[in-house]
């Protein structure tokens, strides 16, 4: 297919090079250019999006991804389709989507975890808002980039699912640091603690995937002095992401609002681009 590409940062970069060493013809855009193998650069967005089958987006945020929408679906053909693979509050996917269903083009929101590494790797995971026939459109984009895709509903339910999930990933990655922190002032061993946690009704993917102590559990960002992975910054980004809904609807987010504060600070206290999530541990103890 020929496919546009824009926003070729940490993670589209990947994104795209893996659909064109699948054999996808692909069009890229970003207004930082730097050249990718097998990727033609084009001058604008608009030039790369301009009679593709296909555009992919991965930008940093809703404001951005308006813009870059108000240019892109004008020049976009009826009937092809738009995937938004950023992770972007739910006001703007709707007003986005709204912009293309108007233009008759297929759009989803399909916002991904899985991070750098599963990027490169092609192992990403999709959580896919839009209709049926734009997610059976994209299904075989979804295969090369990912390994699982979800059909969640229809335009908003893509990022809804991604920012309840980061909600509970911010969330469980602190009460983690904060169970170790207790089990280091009771004296019990990190390593003890995991292999109980990480086996009983403690667990979870912050713990037994993710250990933020450094040795202990599978290799992670603690073991290469916390360089990320998942940055603070983006950690931050998508609880505010998941508060500002919750207060827009009305959800108790009790936690997740005191995650929010937690993060806020650490991120003013860190250079929080360049440091791993995980490292909220170091706030809390002296390893
Ligand atoms: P990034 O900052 O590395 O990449 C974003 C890219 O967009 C940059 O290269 C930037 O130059 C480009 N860009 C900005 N404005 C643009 C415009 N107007 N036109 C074209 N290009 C433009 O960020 P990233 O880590 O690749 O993340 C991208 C998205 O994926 C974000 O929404 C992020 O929340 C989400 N995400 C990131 C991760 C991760 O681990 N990095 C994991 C899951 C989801």
């Amino acid at each position: 297919m020929d496919i546009g590409f824009i926003g070729l940062g940490n993670m589209g970069a990947p994104m795209a090079t893996n659909l064109a060493a699948a054999g996808h013809n692909i069009t890229g855009f970003d207004i930082v250019a730097s050249p990718l193998d097998g990727i033609d650069m084009a001058a604008s967005a608009a030039a790369a999006a301009k009679d593709r089958d296909i555009v992919i987006t991965m930008l940093p945020d809703g404001a951005i991804l308006q813009a870059v929408a108000a240019e892109i679906l004008p020049v976009m053909r009826a009937g092809s389709c738009f995937i938004d693979c950023s992770t972007v509050d739910v006001a703007a996917t709707m007003a986005v989507s709204a912009a293309a269903d108007a233009a008759k083009i297929l759009c989803l929101d399909a916002p991904v975890s899985g991070g750098v590494g599963g990027a490169s790797a092609g192992t990403l995971t999709f959580m896919v808002g839009g209709s049926d026939a734009g997610f059976a459109r994209a299904a075989p984009l979804f295969d090369i980039m990912g390994q699982r895709h979800i059909h969640c509903g229809s335009n908003g339910a893509g990022q809804a699912a991604k920012i309840c999930n980061n909600m509970i990933l911010g969330v469980t990655m602190i009460a983690s640091c904060e169970a170790i922190a207790l089990a280091d002032k009771l004296g019990l061993d990190r390593q003890k603690l995991f292999d109980v946690v990480s086996t009983s009704s403690g667990y979870s993917w912050s713990m037994n995937a993710y250990c933020p102590a450094p040795g202990v559990g599978p290799p992670s960002p603690a073991d290469n002095d916390y360089k990320p992975g998942f940055s603070a910054a983006l950690m931050l980004k998508d609880l505010c992401l998941a508060t500002d809904a919750a207060k827009t609807v009305g959800a108790n987010a009790a936690t997740a609002d005191l995650a929010t504060k937690i993060y806020r600070d650490f991120a003013a206290s860190q250079d929080p681009q360049n440091i791993d999530f995980s490292a909220i541990l170091k706030t809390m103890t002296t390893p």
